[in-house]
């Protein structure tokens, strides 16, 4: 059993990366530049509900991407399996997140953890709750977190007014047919969902939800079928660290999503979730920080899901 000492290697591994300062925050959300780059958290939630914590847990930061296994959980879970993958495949697409490269002759984006199919989810999302569609994710932040979410309004604004890419993406994709709901309001719940705050210790309670099969560790509710977190993780796996997905998969060995506020989720299925807050990125987008601390925390705790003991 690791778990006595983890907390001291938790406290050791916060002190050691302390001092890397490696990467950048993300310039073009212009309020995301903004962020310290010292702060740095790092939270483990045990499927029993057991936290082990090190640095600033409390310091809220906007989900960015690492809301999208969440919102694809919510469009799994209300809409159906099946109808979604009419909509959203679950393709690694070795682009970036951001990549407006779409497969014209399948016609659905690759996979739901980039921002095109992120979109063509949160279009999923309005078809089937209209106006409800941002207060189901709303609840669904409130039963994972257990407390009333909050959005950064800054966060939201200073996005939307330079959300060039991610419009020319839902536009290029409506004159697709690849989604029938309005590019706008589409986009608009995309970036809400994008700006909701977590704190690290909220997001690593998310992760060990995921990692108890969809039920809250402290509550007891169950707020996933087991089914729809299977697929989450299975599509976090292959594609939650965009193109370094494969790379991921190999040393970590774990269901992981990044964001760009540096914010990073891992789930060790059965076990765990774990989760790392540092603003400043690597070349993929993902927190630097998060990515060391993550490696080194799964190597620690030996969690690579393909090593057997
Ligand atoms: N809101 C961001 C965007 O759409 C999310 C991207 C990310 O976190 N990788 O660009």
């Amino acid at each position: 059993d690791p778990l006595p000492e983890l907390q001291a290697f938790l406290d050791e591994l916060h002190q050691t990366l302390a001092s890397d300062l490696t990467g950048d925050v993300a310039h073009y959300i212009p309020e995301l530049a903004t962020s310290d780059p010292h702060t740095f958290a790092i939270s483990i939630t045990t499927k029993n509900g057991r936290t082990f914590q090190a640095g600033d847990v409390d310091v809220p930061f906007t989900l960015q991407s690492v809301s999208k296994p969440f919102s694809y959980a919510l469009a799994l879970q209300d809409i159906g399996c099946a109808e979604v993958l009419q909509h959203v495949n679950v393709e690694p697409s070795g682009n970036p997140f951001n990549s407006i490269r779409l497969d014209e002759g399948r016609s659905v984006p690759d996979n739901p953890m980039i921002n095109a199919g992120a979109l063509v989810v949160s279009s999923l999302l309005l078809g089937k709750h209209q106006e409800k569609a941002f207060e189901r994710l709303l609840d669904l932040l409130q039963d994972l977190t257990g407390k009333p979410p909050r959005i950064n309004l800054n966060v939201l604004q200073s996005e939307n007014s330079t959300a060039h890419r991610n419009r020319a993406i839902v536009y290029l994709m409506r004159n697709l047919n690849m989604l029938d709901q309005d590019p706008e309001k589409t986009l608009q719940l995309y970036l809400q969902q994008c700006a909701l705050e977590v704190t690290c210790a909220d997001l690593s309670m998310m992760a060990a939800t995921l990692a108890s099969g969809g039920v809250h560790p402290l509550s007891g509710q169950r707020i996933f079928d087991p089914a729809v977190v299977r697929a989450v993780l299975s599509v976090m796996y292959s594609c939650g660290m965009y193109n370094s997905a494969g790379d991921w998969g190999f040393r970590v060995g774990l269901p992981a999503k990044s964001g760009v506020s540096g914010g990073l989720m891992a789930v060790a299925p059965g076990q765990m979730g774990i989760a790392i807050y540092s603003a400043k990125l690597d070349a993929h987008g993902h927190s630097h920080r998060g990515v060391l601390a993550c490696q080194r925390i799964a190597e620690r705790l030996g969690l690579h899901l393909f090593s057997a003991s």
